[in-house]
């Protein structure tokens, strides 16, 4: 199998390639999306047909790129991974698409920051596997239409709302990835210490999955900073206490929330005396981009019943108020 990899930092992106699960038997959780998968794979390698086109789309971190990579191994093809916004003109995607070979895959991360020309322009060529490339120009400028190598595209994006309808029509299957509960998580921890040959317990793997904000990621990431802890500070080996002092030391409480998130509540509530507040009027407090409020953050605040969103802005809740200590200001007190 060949792969295209787009750009990452070098160090996380060696580290997440030794961990990432090549098979779907490796990859843990998503069960139902899994199982599909395994279905469309076997079908389409039955008829000997290419697979149809897939989106995937989640909160970064839980495997849409991990997926895709297993899809092409399954299929035995190859695939090419850019990123939706290194795309600029409709022929930065024509040079990589006249270079698919029959069946291979295109991985499109961040889909939705396609910019438009290119996207409309990967319209005839996941429909009817042909594009149009343009020679000459000036007055001189004709276009030719050229088939391609039929191919499997799969989509990857943080929120489906983001896609244009017409782009989101031509995918065969749609797939929500999920945040994963702490028993996949500990699984996934207990693997990556497998694989890293981390000697680890269970009861701080446990520990791990709770506070890693359910994705596999951090789980990952939190491993690799809690082995440095047990390196210099313990005995080498990861156990509970060790696990506890690194979170604590990296700044991840009790219910896996890391800096940020904290300072998104804080932020409600002080600031904005509990919410509702606008997500541009929030983003401009805590000094984030507002799409990364949106697809990071939030998401994982609301399913842990942390923020309610109402049509007129974000709200903290009573849980939140607990997790701080706060008491909630009756009208009186405001
Ligand atoms: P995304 O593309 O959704 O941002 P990735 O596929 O890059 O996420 O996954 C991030 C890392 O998490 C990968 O390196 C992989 O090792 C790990 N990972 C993700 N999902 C799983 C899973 N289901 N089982 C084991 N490891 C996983």
């Amino acid at each position: 199998m060949r792969v295209t990899v787009p750009e990452r930092s070098p160090g996380e992106k060696e580290f997440e390639e030794r961990l990432r699960p090549l098979s779907f038997d490796e990859f843990i959780g998503q069960d139902r999306i899994k199982e599909n998968l395994r279905v469309f794979v076997e079908a389409a390698k039955k008829r000997k047909e290419p697979l149809d086109h897939i989106l995937f789309f989640g909160p970064p971190g839980l495997g849409k790129t991990t997926l895709a990579y297993i899809i092409a191994k399954e299929l035995g093809v190859d695939i090419v991974c850019v990123s939706g916004p290194v795309l600029e003109k409709p022929r930065d995607l024509a040079g990589i698409l006249t270079n698919l070979k029959e069946g291979d895959v295109l991985f499109i991360d961040e889909i939705h920051r396609m910019h438009r020309s290119v996207e409309e322009y990967l319209y005839p060529a996941i429909e009817e596997f042909v594009i149009d490339i343009v020679l000459d120009s000036g007055p001189h400028a004709r276009s030719i239409r050229i088939n391609l190598n039929r191919f499997t595209l799969i989509g990857a994006t943080t929120r489906t709302g983001l896609l244009t309808g017409a782009l989101r029509s031509r995918f065969g299957y749609i797939a929500r990835l999920e945040y994963y509960p702490p028993p996949d998580l500990k699984r996934i921890v207990m693997r990556s210490s497998r694989i890293l040959g981390i000697k680890i317990d269970e009861k701080s793997a446990e520990e791990i999955a709770r506070r890693s904000r359910g994705t596999p990621r951090i789980a990952n990431r939190l491993l690799r900073r809690i082995r440095d802890y047990a390196e210099v500070k313990g005995k080498g080996v990861i156990d509970l206490e060790i696990t506890r002092y690194a979170l604590k030391m990296l700044d991840v409480d009790e219910r896996g929330l890391d800096l940020m998130d904290r300072l998104i509540l804080k932020t409600i509530i002080e600031k904005f005396n509990g919410g509702p507040v606008g997500l541009s009027t929030l983003a401009l407090a805590v000094g984030e981009k507002e799409e990364t409020i949106e697809e990071v953050f939030e998401p994982f605040l609301i399913l842990e019943g942390f923020i309610q969103r109402t049509p007129r802005g974000r709200k903290a809740t009573e849980l939140a108020y607990q997790h701080f200590g706060y008491k909630k200001k009756t009208l009186f007190e405001i």
